[in-house]
C-alpha cells in the first residue's frame, strides 16, 4: 500500500543497532501505524523532505514548535546571529530578560518564571515547587495527559505510553507513583469526591487543559468548575501543562481560550521556536519558593541559552503581529471543514476536534471527552489512514493519539492538499 523508502530502510537498520528502536523519541519508530520512519533531510516552510527525496505537506510540526513554518529566515538569521556571540555562558544574559518580558505579553497569568531546556523539565519543575509550596506530597493528574517523562508523572500518561498501551513506565518506583493519583479526564464529580477524600494531601492538579496527547479534547464547564472549587476549598494548587496548547489552541494558550486563570504554568514547544525551551512560572508568591529565595531547588547548565531564547524571542515576536494567529487558525478551520464535508460525504464513522491551530481526527462515532473514549476509536484504521496520507503526501502524526499542527505557511494549496488527500484516505482505510 505505501510507498517505498529505500534510504529511510538503510537508515533505520543502522540507527537500530546504536538506539533502541533507531530513535531518539518512542512515538517516532511509527509502531503505532506501521511502515517504516522516514528519516528526514530538511524541512521549509510547510514541507519536509526525506533522505529518499520525497516530499510531504507537514502536520506534525515538530510536535507544535514549527508553528512559522520551518527554518523561518528571521529565525534563522537570529540563531546564527546569537550563535556568533557565543553559544553559552552560564551567567545572566538580557535574551533571557527580554525572552521572559514576552512570554508574559502572552500568558498574564506568569508573574514569574523560569526558563529551563524541555517541556519534561518544566512539568517536573512544576510539581516539585507545588510540594514545596503547600507541603503536600500528592498530586493529581488525568488519564491519557501526556507531562513529560517525569517519574512522577508517568502514570495514565498518553501519547507515545499510550500508542504502546503501557501506560506505566518499567522503572518508576511504586512509592512515588503512589502519590501521584489519577482520574478520568471531564470527570468533574470524580475530582470532587477525590478531594473530599484526601484533600489535606494533594499539593496540585496539573492537566492539559485542553488535551494534545490523547487528541485534541476540550474540557466541560463542570470539570472547569470542580478544579476552581478544590483550588478554593482545599487549597491545591491548578497547574496548567500548556507545553503544546500554549500559543497554539490561542495566542494566550488553553488559560486564555477557557477564561481560566491557573496558579502555575508549563510552556514549552512553542516557546522555544524549535530550539531546546520549556518554561514553568506563575504567581509570584509561589515562584519566590525557587532558590535562591527559596528552598525548592531547580538549575540548569544551558538554562536560557542564548541560540534557544534568540529562537523564542525572534519567533513570539512574529506571532505578536496582528492577526498572525488569527490566520494560521482560520487555515486550521478550514481543514476541519474539509475533513467534516468529507466524513459526510462518505458517511465515515470519524469526528473532527480543534482547539485554535491543533487539529484531530478521531476514528469513532461519538465526541471523544476521555481516555477511555480516545481508546475506542479504531486505531487499526487510523494506522491504514496514516499510510495513505503519507502516500498522498501528508505527514501526519504516527498515532492516533495525537493532534496535528498547522503552521503560518500552511496556504490555500497545502489546505486542498490536505483535504482532497483525506477525502482518498478516509474512503481506501474504510475496506
Ligand atoms: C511535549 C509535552 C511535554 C514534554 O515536553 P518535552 O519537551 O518533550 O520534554 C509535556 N507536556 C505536554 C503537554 C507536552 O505536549
Amino acid at each position: 500500500m505505501g510507498l517505498s523508502h529505500p534510504k529511510s530502510q538503510a537508515l533505520l537498520e543502522r540507527a537500530r543497532q546504536v538506539m533502541p528502536g533507531g530513535v531518539n523519541s518512542p512515538v517516532r519508530a511509527f509502531r503505532a501505524v506501521g511502515g517504516t520512519p522516514l528519516f528526514i533531510a530538511e524541512a521549509k516552510g510547510a514541507y519536509l523532505t526525506d533522505v529518499d527525496g520525497q516530499r510531504y505537506v507537514d502536520l506534525v510540526g515538530t510536535w507544535g514548535p514549527a508553528i512559522l513554518g520551518h527554518a523561518r529566515q528571521e529565525v534563522v538569521s537570529a540563531i546564527c546571529d546569537a550563535a556568533q556571540r557565543g553559544t553559552s555562558f552560564g551567567a545572566p544574559t538580557e535574551a533571557e530578560v527580554t525572552m521572559a518580558e514576552v512570554v508574559q505579553d502572552f500568558f498574564p497569568s506568569i508573574e514569574m518564571m523560569r526558563m529551563v531546556s524541555s517541556g519534561t523539565e518544566a512539568t517536573m519543575s512544576a510539581i516539585r515547587l507545588a510540594r514545596g509550596a503547600t507541603k503536600r506530597d500528592g498530586i493529581v493528574k488525568f488519564e491519557g495527559c501526556y507531562h513529560g517523562h517525569v517519574d512522577s508523572l508517568l502514570v495514565k500518561a498518553g501519547s507515545g505510553a499510550a500508542s504502546f498501551g503501557e501506560p506505566d513506565s518499567a522503572g518508576v518506583p511504586a512509592d512515588l507513583a503512589q502519590h501521584t493519583l489519577t482520574l478520568p479526564f471531564n470527570d468533574g464529580e470524580g475530582l470532587r469526591r477525590l478531594f473530599a477524600e484526601k484533600g489535606e494531601q494533594l499539593s496540585c492538579v496539573i492537566l492539559e487543559a485542553i488535551t494534545g496527547n490523547m487528541g485534541v479534547i476540550l474540557p466541560t464547564p463542570d470539570f472547569l468548575s470542580a478544579l476552581e472549587e478544590v483550588r478554593e476549598r482545599y487549597g491545591a494548587l491548578i497547574i496548567f501543562d500548556e507545553v503544546m496548547t500554549g500559543f497554539r489552541a490561542h495566542r494566550g494558550g488553553a488559560q486564555a481560550y477557557l477564561d481560566f486563570k491557573p496558579d502555575l504554568t508549563c510552556l514549552g514547544k512553542v516557546v522555544g521556536g524549535g530550539l531546546p525551551v520549556g518554561v514553568y512560572g506563575g504567581r509570584a508568591d509561589l515562584m519566590s519558593h525557587i532558590s535562591p529565595l527559596g528552598l525548592v531547588y531547580q538549575a540548569g547548565t544551558l538554562s536560557g541559552n542564548p541560540l534557544a531564547t534568540a529562537a523564542g524571542i525572534t519567533t513570539l515576536n512574529i506571532l505578536k503581529q496582528p492577526d498572525f494567529f488569527e490566520a494560521i487558525e482560520a487555515t486550521t478551520a478550514s481543514i476541519e471543514q474539509g475533513w467534516n464535508a468529507a466524513i459526510k460525504e462518505g458517511q465515515h464513522k470519524a469526528v473532527v476536534q480543534r482547539a485554535g491551530t491543533m487539529i484531530t481526527l478521531f476514528f469513532s462515532d461519538k465526541p471523544v471527552m476521555n481516555f477511555d473514549d480516545a481508546q475506542a476509536c479504531d486505531h487499526e484504521r487510523f494506522g491504514r489512514f496514516h499510510q495513505i496520507m503519507l502516500r498522498e503526501g501528508v505527514y501526519l502524526p504516527p498515532s492516533g493519539y495525537e493532534a496535528c499542527f498547522v503552521s503560518a505557511m500552511h496556504g490555500q494549496a497545502e489546505i486542498d492538499h490536505i483535504v482532497n488527500a483525506a477525502k482518498i484516505a478516509l474512503a481506501e482505510s474504510a475496506k
